[in-house]
């Protein structure tokens, strides 16, 4: 049993620099058909950026229950900012950002202060930040209500953290942030661990590396937490 009124189930696809445009429409061609709309669930899949506007009109034209999103955004608004992508310019395409993943903070230098900046530009043009931290130690710019737990200790390596510490961490979040704050895990989630995961009482959704690549592996993981998640 959840120990609040969970608004959303949130499964999110993260491909990181992999897939290129072909390959993201054939997994969109697997996956859209098979989402069948449940009112409390919302399915993100986040493709490199030179995907997202092929994978956006798919989605379109299909009509599926899938929701694009980015992973990451600039820090600036649009303007002289070269390779940068402006969410004033993503807004028209995505809904969600993954904001401070552990991959740009070990890769690219990537402060709090930056992620502080582009949450701000999330919310200025109507995109969710979801921001990723490492451990309860991580900052959280004020008001974010959507975060995934991600410890770097699981990230690709398939050394998943319990179901129960991160339940811990969730709840520990849940209580910083408020009550009203969805907290997703991710880290080495696969079709054998998504259910204990999504079972715990303070945890709201996944969010998926490695497992989102393969579409049947990826649905048989929405399948499982639609399931145990009612
Ligand atoms: C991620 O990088 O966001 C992630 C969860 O990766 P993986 O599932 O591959 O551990």
């Amino acid at each position: 049993m959840k120990d609040f009124m969970s608004k959303t189930l949130w499964i999110i696809a993260n491909w990181k620099s992999n897939k290129t445009i072909a390959e993201a429409l054939e997994w969109v061609s697997k996956v859209g058909p098979n989402l069948h709309f449940r009112e409390n669930i919302k399915v993100v899949v986040c493709p490199e950026f030179d995907a997202i506007v092929e994978v956006k009109k798919a989605v379109q034209v299909g009509g599926w229950k899938l929701e694009v999103g980015a992973q990451d955004l600039s820090p600036f608004r649009a303007g002289a900012y070269t390779g940068e992508e402006a969410a004033q310019n993503l807004s028209q395409l995505i809904s969600l950002s993954i904001l401070g993943h552990s991959e740009r903070r070990q890769n690219f230098g990537e402060t709090d202060e930056m992620v502080a900046k582009k949450v701000d530009q999330a919310r200025q043009n109507n995109i969710i930040p979801l921001v990723c931290v490492q451990g309860k130690e991580t900052l959280v710019p004020e008001g974010c209500k959507l975060i995934a737990y991600e410890p770097v200790f699981a990230i690709g390596t398939g050394n998943p953290d319990t179901p129960e510490n991160a339940n811990q961490v969730a709840k520990f979040l849940r209580k910083q942030h408020g009550h009203d704050a969805e907290i997703l895990y991710g880290g080495s989630v696969n079709h054998e661990n998504a259910k204990a995961f999504v079972q715990q009482e303070s945890i709201s959704g996944l969010l998926i590396g490695k497992s989102s690549l393969d579409p049947e592996e990826f649905l048989q993981i929405v399948n499982i937490c639609i399931e145990s998640n009612v």
